[in-house]
């Protein structure tokens, strides 16, 4: 798992300031929610983390490299987005192998990888079914084990449950749970959802209008002295 170090980050677009001077420093292995309102620069703050927007001032390091300059294949970041969906015309198994394929690992690893990662979601008898033939949570399970299989140093995940019911929402903040335990990755995780902030995290960091207003583990955040 990574570390991560972020120095005074701005983004503008044109006179528009989505991000202003965010510092926060992300621990290995921590489990980091960025709560605030709609609009408030989360999901921009997650893509400059990923490497998919360019921050307009400030930098990044990853275990104390500065990859401000890093192209997103370079991160180590794997990623659960709204709008990162799955491969409809691939089986279960090779969305899951994509990330290996991409990275030209063996194809003996890959089969013992995928095979762990389908045991690990509890997706065994599932592997060559197409996406669009797995239920919501089963489709969310396969997205997970892509982002993870190739061990990435942090785990980004922006709102990845907000399309879901109540009850396999609560079902998935389980399993996400689960997985940050097992894998010990460092995960940064996106939601405008108080409880689950609260259920889930190590720290919370509260944006509002591309600032962060106050960070620390959800007790410090949410109990008044
Ligand atoms: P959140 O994830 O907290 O809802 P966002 O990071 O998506 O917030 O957006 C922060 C602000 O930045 C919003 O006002 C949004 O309209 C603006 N924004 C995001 N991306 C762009 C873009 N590509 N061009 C212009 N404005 C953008
Ligand atoms: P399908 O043929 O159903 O489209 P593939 O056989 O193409 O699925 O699977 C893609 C990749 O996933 C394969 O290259 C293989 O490495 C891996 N894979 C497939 N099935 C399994 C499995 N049951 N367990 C582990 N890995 C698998």
């Amino acid at each position: 798992a990574s570390e991560i170090k972020v120095a005074g980050i701005g983004k503008s677009y044109g006179a528009f300031c989505a991000l202003k001077d965010v510092s926060l420093d992300i621990g290995r292995g921590e489990f980091l929610t960025l709560l605030g309102p709609s609009g408030s620069g989360k999901s921009t703050f997650l893509m400059v983390l990923a490497g998919f927007e360019r921050p307009s001032q400030g930098k990044l390091f990853r275990d104390g490299v500065d990859i401000t300059d890093q192209p997103p294949e370079r991160r180590s970041a794997g990623m659960v987005f709204q709008g990162y969906a799955l491969f409809p015309h691939m089986s279960v198994a090779a969305n899951i192998a994509f990330p290996l394929r991409v990275r030209r690992k063996p194809e003996d690893e890959i089969k013992r990888r995928v095979g762990e990662m389908v045991e690990r979601v509890n997706l065994l008898g599932h592997e060559h079914k197409l996406p669009a033939k797995l239920s919501g949570g089963q489709q969310q399970r396969v997205a997970l084990a892509r982002a993870l299989v190739f061990e990435p140093g942090v785990l980004l995940l922006d709102e990845p449950f907000s399309a879901l019911d109540k009850s396999l929402r609560g079902q998935m903040q389980a399993e996400m749970k689960r997985l940050h335990e097992e894998t010990g990755t460092t995960f940064v995780f996106v939601t405008h959802d108080q409880s689950e902030a609260l259920a889930l995290s190590s720290r919370v960091s509260i944006f509002n209008h591309g600032e962060v207003l106050q960070v620390g583990t959800p007790q410090e955040v949410y109990e008044r002295p």
